[in-house]
């Protein structure tokens, strides 16, 4: 049977301890579900353990209550139930997957399509823009009071996954979550100046470099950057400096799909791609690289060179969007 809202509240009904982890790489959908899940759970008088692979970066430094956010011990934790959000697939959880102890029971909460039901219980909404969106409408389910610091990291996770409501996905119910969520305690004005207009200079000076080494593709149908090791090096970038950089590529007139290249250290590239129209599934094609994610904005890890691996997955892209 399908799980529902109810079957996530009776999961969770008789379980004291409790973990709560999302994917590497973290975006505000991750890392807010993340910190408004916990806060609940503790609410409810659970013991309360949340994780990411690299804890709470600085750039998340605005979601209130971001410090319950740890890295996780090398030593695996046994919990009555774990929760895994916004996490399609069990190795997106990184080092956190080695925390949580065998036989643990894995409650799995998520909006991708990709997602490979790899929990005991799986409740996976693909109609939802966000992982946020589903925790809210659950809260509501269950008459949870929601704080203003809840409200806030949820509002950060929709507003993120949305691209500030703009997205495919962006529905009734997401502006009537927003809506809500306001009416909670959340201060838009300071909450986008935090999230949007706070940007380090480092990652200024990485768009400067993608503007100006930007490559289409296809007629200008595909729009590319490529992010070396060395360029890495040179201007000091963070990993999470990168998140956004190809929304840039894709408002360009004609480019139909935007994909950013990023060498990592151990011989694989990232690569993240974006479509701008629903016809053309981006999630498709990084699916035939081991990847996944959403129609629109899916991503990869694929073993090989910058150059052998822009090659491949520019020819694929290039058959999905003809076809
Ligand atoms: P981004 O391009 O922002 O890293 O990721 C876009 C979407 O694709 C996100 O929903 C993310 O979860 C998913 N995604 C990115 N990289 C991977 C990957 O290597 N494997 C899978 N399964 N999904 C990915
Ligand atoms: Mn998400």
């Amino acid at each position: 049977m399908k799980p529902n809202f109810d079957t996530i509240a009776e999961v969770l009904r008789n379980a004291h301890t409790v973990g709560v982890a999302s994917h590497i790489r973290p975006d505000a959908d991750a890392l807010g579900s993340t910190i408004a899940f916990a806060l609940w759970l503790r609410e409810c008088g659970k013991e309360v353990t949340a994780y990411n692979e690299e804890g709470s970066t600085s750039k998340f430094h605005y979601l209130p209550c971001h410090e319950i956010v740890v890295m996780p011990p090398s030593a695996p934790q046994t919990f009555d139930v774990f929760v895994a959000l916004d996490t399609s697939v069990k190795n997106r959880l990184g080092s956190v997957h080695e925390a949580i102890a065998p036989g643990t029971p894995i409650l799995n909460i998520d909006h991708h399509i990709s997602n490979e039901n790899f929990g005991d219980v799986n409740y996976i909404d693909p109609s939802a823009p966000a992982t946020g969106q589903i925790l809210f409408e659950f809260f509501q389910h269950v008459g949870a009071r929601i704080s203003p610091e809840m409200a806030t990291n949820l509002f950060a996770a929709i507003s993120t996954d949305t691209g500030s409501f703009q997205y495919a996905g962006t529905n009734e119910r997401t502006f009537s979550a927003a809506g809500h969520l306001i009416a909670c305690g959340v201060d838009v004005s300071a909450l986008s100046r935090a999230m949007y207009d706070s940007q380090p200079r480092r990652r200024f000076e990485l768009l400067r470099h993608a503007l100006n080494s930007a490559e289409f593709d296809d007629d200008g149908r595909i729009a590319t950057f490529s992010l070396s090791l060395e360029l890495v090096e040179k201007l000091k970038v963070l990993p999470e400096d990168n998140e956004g950089i190809i929304d840039h590529l894709r408002s360009v007139e004609g480019v139909e799909a935007a994909v950013f290249f990023e060498e990592l250290p151990e011989g694989k590239v990232r690569v993240s791609a974006r479509s701008k129209f629903p016809r053309i599934d981006v999630c498709k094609v990084c699916k035939k690289f081991h990847g996944g994610g959403h129609p629109m904005a899916a991503g990869a890890r694929v073993d090989g060179t910058l150059i052998q691996v822009k090659s491949d997955f520019l020819k694929a892209l290039s058959d999905e969007i003809r076809n």
